[in-house]
């Protein structure tokens, strides 16, 4: 980049990840860089999550959390206050209120509006970056950047065993994130939804709202469902003052969380409350884990913990009970071996020689997280050319401390920063835009030479969720 003209920046991914970071290049900036962003299929700035169509998928974070600005934590609050349908609702309630993410997406969408107008955006597939910093695209166009930044965020899930040979079967759905409900079956029919997280919460939402009347299976390893949002109690002792949680190790710092849930439990308080207060001090828990220590996580902890992380709107979570009460919604735990076609149907084959079959099946196992199996062109040109190396639990880039990713040769690229769902092995919480906020001002801060963040550490904010 010549010190004389404006730095080109590329942003690959327009959605969440890619229009925060774009935000918070422009931002700071007296003269802003020229930025570029590409984003395939989905609406520009609102990504998988925001994307929705849906009024009844609602944000899993309260309203107060929301903000797109760590430095203006009231921000997206304010914004919904130009909204006619929130302009009298007293502060206290909108706060805590879970709004429709398609009117997030709106929110997102007019911050773009707002700093984003001299940004040029390319709607296509980036499907490579060269060595010299020009992006290709999958129609073959060429663009060269001073700097990229990967916002690539979420993939479809993994295919199952099976579903190799259920291309174009009228009862798959692989992609929960495509307009599956467009074509349901009759009210006589049953839909069996694969996992138990909120992509299924989602799908079991929607077609309550759509009024269809048929019978839900859904099924996951341990078969548990998002517990709701409650009102917390305040509980002082955790984390102990005296004790640093990230030097403590996996097995002590389970037996501390182990004894406060205990106490909470015998004081009739919800023992999640100690979810919550680990929230903060996850990510730099998470990087003082040794290898072991995350992938024993990874393997024994990981599903309570998103069970009870992952928390859902009261009024979500009051309407699947309804669903299981009245016996439309049954779960199983059960291990999902395999899915084939059964004619018209398919088959889902379950451990211990259980089996369900759908007319509808729809994979909601949540989005597949292994770097070497991405279905990412970009990705894996990438992985090829040794542009990015794995983190070590090999679920997305490995990257320094200011979000530059770092080689198969160990070096750290002048040209490529990451953010988002990509960094999952370095971070493990960085999808929720409490997250994602912090990464975009750090990426940015990092792109601009602000030098803040020299030696960034992981984003350290208040989670009240
Ligand atoms: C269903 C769902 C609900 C969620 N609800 C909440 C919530 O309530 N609160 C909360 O805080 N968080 C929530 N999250 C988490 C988080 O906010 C999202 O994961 C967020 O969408 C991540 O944004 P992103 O931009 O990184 O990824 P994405 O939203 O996946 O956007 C990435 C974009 O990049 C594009 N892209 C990818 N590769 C290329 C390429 N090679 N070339 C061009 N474009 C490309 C994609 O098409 C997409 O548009 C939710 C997530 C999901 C999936």
């Amino acid at each position: 980049m010549s010190p004389s003209s404006s730095p080109h920046i590329i942003i690959l991914g327009g959605g969440c990840s890619g229009t925060l970071a774009a935000v918070n290049l422009v931002r700071p900036a007296s003269r802003p860089p020229r930025i570029t962003i590409i984003n395939d299929h989905r609406p520009d700035g609102r990504g998988v999550a925001y994307g929705t169509r849906r009024m009844e998928h609602l944000l899993n974070v309260a309203a107060r959390n929301m903000s797109a600005f760590p430095d203006q934590p009231d921000h997206f609050v304010n914004w919904l206050r130009t909204r006619s349908e929130y302009d009298l609702v007293p502060d206290e309630e909108l706060r805590e209120r879970f709004i429709p993410r398609m009117i997030y997406g709106d929110y997102l969408k007019s911050l773009a509006h707002h700093h984003l107008s001299e940004v040029t955006r390319i709607r296509g597939e980036a499907v490579d970056v060269k060595e010299d910093g020009t992006v290709v695209l999958a129609d073959g166009a060429e663009i060269r950047a001073d700097r990229i930044v990967l916002a690539t965020g979420n993939e479809a899930p993994a295919d199952l065993p099976g579903a190799e040979t259920l291309g174009g079967h009228p009862a798959w759905a692989g992609n929960p994130w495509l307009p599956w409900h467009e074509n349901l079956p009759p009210d006589t029919g049953t839909i069996v939804l694969l996992g138990t997280g909120l992509t299924t919460v989602d799908a079991i939402i929607t077609l309550r709202a759509l009024g269809w009347l048929g019978r839900i299976h859904a099924v996951s390893r341990h078969g548990w469902l998002p517990n709701a949002h409650f009102r917390g109690i305040e509980y002082p002792d955790f984390p102990p003052a005296d004790v640093d949680l990230a030097g403590l190790g996996l097995e002590k710092l389970a037996a501390l969380m182990e004894h406060h849930c205990a106490r909470l439990r015998e004081m009739g308080a919800n023992p999640a409350i100690i979810v919550d207060k680990m929230r903060p001090h996850t990510q730099r828990v998470w990087q003082g884990f040794t290898l072991e220590e995350k992938k024993a996580f990874a393997r024994h902890h990981a599903a309570r913990w998103n069970v009870l992380r992952h928390r859902i709107a009261p009024e979500i979570h009051a309407q699947i009970a309804s669903a299981q009460l009245t016996g439309q919604l049954q779960v199983h735990a059960a291990e999902i071996e395999r899915v084939e076609g059964a004619g018209d149907r398919v088959r889902v084959l379950l451990s211990h020689g259980r089996q369900l079959e759908g007319d509808l099946v729809l994979n909601a196992t949540g989005p597949q997280t292994r770097l070497a199996a991405s279905k990412s062109v970009l990705l894996q040109n990438l992985l090829r050319r040794g542009l990015v190396s794995p983190d070590e639990m090999e679920m997305g880039v490995r990257i320094q401390s200011d979000h530059a990713v770092i080689d198969l040769e160990g070096r750290p690229s002048p040209l490529l920063f990451a953010m988002g769902p990509l960094l999952r092995g370095t971070y493990w919480e960085t999808i929720a835009v409490p997250e994602l906020r912090g990464q975009a001002r750090r990426v940015a801060e990092s792109i601009l030479g602000l030098g803040a963040s020299a030696t960034p550490q992981p984003v350290m904010m208040e989670f009240m969720i």
